[in-house]
């Protein structure tokens, strides 16, 4: 993925579903706040920051693995959720990974069942706020990461597939305090035929 600016400026991703799409794992209120709100004060605090610094123009991947300070977090918070919001469909209790996706994941963590434990443990053990993810690096291999507040595996060199926010504000109002639970129903709402292209976009070489 390469996400440019528009004319300088950065504009909303759309979602690939209605605001009542994610129901009941994600409400329409926490994707009016979530999407609506949070993702767009990011946005906007990147756009103005942008102004006519030296990225200017440059792709949100080049800005996230080069800037620092306020640009770094508005900018990687932007592709965060970019990442974040796309990679969601309509809830079903039968998802799962498919194809060289799926090998790559019972290759590194031996089925999809212990991943998925892995996973959400790493989501509930990041101290504050943050995201967890799930990446590959430059030979194909999977690894799962922590990344504290707006930080993205992209400024380590990986390629991120998969993330999770912990930040509260993606699941107070569905969840209150219960990140847990929450980490644990998102795996109904995950699009695996996005997250294979994620995958073997990157590696088609390794292939
Ligand atoms: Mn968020």
């Amino acid at each position: 993925m390469n996400i440019l600016p528009r004319n300088g400026i950065f504009e909303k991703t759309s979602l690939p579903y209605k605001l009542e799409g994610l129901l009941p794992v994600i409400s329409k209120e926490t994707l009016q706040y979530h999407y609506g709100k949070h993702l767009e004060t990011y946005l906007n605090n990147l756009n103005t920051l942008l102004g006519d610094s030296e990225f200017k123009n440059e792709s949100l991947e080049t800005i996230v693995q080069n800037s620092n300070g306020a640009l770094f977090n508005n900018a990687s918070q932007v592709l965060n959720h970019v990442l974040y919001f796309t990679q969601f469909q309509k809830p079903s209790a039968e998802n799962k990974p498919q194809g060289y996706l799926k090998k790559a994941i019972e290759k590194a963590f031996n089925s999809f069942e212990n991943f998925k434990n892995i996973f959400e443990k790493q989501g509930i053990s990041l101290f504050g706020s943050g995201w967890v993810w799930l990446s590959s690096d430059d030979s194909g291999n999977l690894i799962i990461s922590q990344e504290e507040n707006a930080k993205n595996p992209i400024t380590k060199n990986l390629n991120p597939i998969l993330t999770f926010d912990v930040w509260e504000h993606a699941y107070y109002i569905d969840f209150r305090n219960n990140r847990a639970e929450h980490l644990k129903s998102l795996w109904q709402i995950i699009n695996w035929d996005l997250l294979e292209l994620r995958y073997t976009e990157k590696h088609r070489y390794h292939f």
